[in-house]
């Protein structure tokens, strides 16, 4: 049985301090230290702001892939691709192309 129940010094059967939400002991005054499971409230639980997506449009990396793709400026068939998320969320992500050549960016719409 709980222990939690009886004054762990006298014995005494305990009462609900209900502006405390503990038990406590009318003879004698003791309080126990853990709440009893049942008195426990459900804490609620925050939620935590969503992550903010960094986009990172300006760096280039070396590992990027490349695909066939014929930049506008200089005519070059290969490009750098990236995919960017907006920061909306509900859009789909944008296709970001780098000239290999010349360095020309551009998007896919
Ligand atoms: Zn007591
Ligand atoms: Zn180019």
């Amino acid at each position: 049985m709980m222990n939690e129940m009886f004054c762990q010094k006298c014995g005494g059967l305990m009462l609900l301090d209900r502006e405390k939400d503990k038990l406590t002991c009318p003879k004698c005054g003791f309080v126990p230290r853990s709440k009893p499971k049942s008195l426990i409230i459900k804490e609620k639980v925050e939620l935590g702001k969503e992550d903010e997506i960094e986009v990172q449009g300006g760096k280039k990396v070396d590992t990027l892939p490349k695909i066939e793709e014929k930049c506008g400026e200089c005519g070059n068939k290969y490009a750098f691709y990236w995919l960017v998320q907006t920061r909306s969320g509900d859009e789909s992500e944008t296709r970001f192309f780098e000239c290999t050549k010349c360095n020309h960016r551009w998007r896919d719409y």
